[in-house]
């Protein structure tokens, strides 16, 4: 059997999430711009989902566009507002430089299309610091957007602060908050954003479904044109079932959430204790401040996280090194070096995230399957005892 420790890469559906979805993929299958009953039946269900959504973040259903899913929340919440604010390019765009490549890769992309981008630093401890991002204000910067919980390090971003010295600049909000949801309270206007990402697949629902929270009266041009669904702000025959999944999935979530979360904080300190405790020169990537409960960041000196990760899928255990978006190339990590880390240890990283399914009897067989992992690699590198083990003499 395997055991998972990869939920932020992506969650199983809740089978609670399949079977609310099923009769929107069989007998409720119609279209819901058509004007006939099965027409009219997937609609309802579709704007049942859109205000399910908006309730649990505090929006409005008029607010809630479907997308893809978070990718497609990030690239539009950039591209269709810059589109319309600066359409002959000109403009100054503040991020972070630990994005997800959703938003990192499209502000550099607009970086090359008469824009410019600045990539605040987050600090060491893992966190963008509403000054740094206050210094990079400057009269000609029209949209920030800086992720509210990190998909590798877990770190929670205070966007409300972010947020109001934005409003206060002129400029639009925009959170990713792909990552938050479901961990930790998001409502929109408690953060005071214009624009928030949100993605199903990462809470038990439906990969291939998300949602841009997009405020009333912004200006938009939509990144998807075509026949207008979505209040013209993204065409395409929408994902009915998809909506109804990620609408229930969200529900339990919310509903869980008070006592999912401590239990996966405990979960989460549990694995970091044992094998900071167990191995020598080992450390949680980051441990201060406001952190999502289930990602236990760690670094592992001396050995490649790449190792350690296909030495335990074989062991039955599947890991990440750090994004999945970033596993397959060997580059240390942009999140990493980003905070300060050191090139040769980055190398070293393992990111361990845990869900409903995630078990104290998981977590401490997955500790028992690190350790001599990391003693093995150790043991055959040539440089593990020279770099990082200090001699007496
Ligand atoms: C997974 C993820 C995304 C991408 O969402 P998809 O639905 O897979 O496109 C974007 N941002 C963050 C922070 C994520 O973790």
């Amino acid at each position: 059997m395997t055991h998972y420790f990869d939920y932020a890469a992506t969650t199983p559906l809740d089978p609670r999430v399949f079977e609310a979805m099923t009769p929107y993929m069989t007998e409720h299958f119609g279209n819901p711009n058509s004007l006939h009953a099965i027409g009219r039946d997937a609609f309802r269900a579709l704007e049942t989902a859109r205000e399910s959504i908006a309730a649990a973040i505090g929006a409005q259903p008029e607010e809630i566009v479907f997308t893809s899913g978070g990718t497609e929340a990030d690239n539009a919440a950039l591209l269709s507002t810059l589109w319309r604010i600066a359409p002959e390019g000109g403009a100054h765009i503040i991020t972070s430089a630990y994005e997800h490549p959703a938003v990192l890769e499209v502000v550099e992309w607009l970086g090359k299309q008469g824009h410019e981008g600045t990539f605040v630093a987050p600090c060491k401890d893992g966190f963008v610091h509403a000054e740094d991002v206050a210094a990079a204000m400057r009269p000609d910067t029209r949209l920030v957007s800086i992720i509210m919980a990190n998909n590798e390090i877990g770190t929670v971003n205070d966007i409300a602060a972010i947020a109001a010295l934005a409003r206060e600049g002129g400029a639009l909000m925009h959170t990713d908050a792909v990552q938050a949801l479901g961990k930790i309270a998001v409502n929109v206007d408690e953060l005071g954003v214009d624009m928030l990402s949100l993605s199903a697949h990462k809470i038990y629902g439906p990969r291939g479904i998300g949602a841009l929270y997009l405020r009333r009266g912004t200006r938009f041009d939509p990144l998807i044109k075509g026949g207008g669904q979505e209040s013209r702000k993204r065409s395409g025959t929408q994902n009915v079932a998809g909506a109804v999944g990620f609408a229930q999935a969200l529900e339990l979530v919310e509903a869980e959430r008070s006592k999912e979360s401590p239990r996966l904080a405990a979960l989460r300190d549990r694995i970091v204790e044992q094998v900071t405790t167990r191995l020598e020169n080992t450390r949680a990537t980051v441990c201060e401040g406001v952190r999502l409960p289930n990602i236990a960041p760690l670094l592992i000196y001396g050995v490649e996280g790449e190792a350690m990760l296909l030495q335990l899928d074989n062991a039955g255990f599947s890991v990440s090194t750090g994004s999945a978006c970033s596993s397959g190339s060997l580059a240390a990590s942009h999140v990493l070096l980003a905070i300060g880390v050191p090139q040769e240890i980055a190398h070293g990283s393992l990111r361990i995230s845990l869900g409903r399914w995630t078990t104290e009897k998981d977590c401490d067989a997955l500790v028992d399957a690190l350790v001599p992992v990391v003693e093995r690699l150790r043991a055959m590198s040539p440089v593990y005892e020279k770099m990082f083990c200090a001699t007496d003499e």
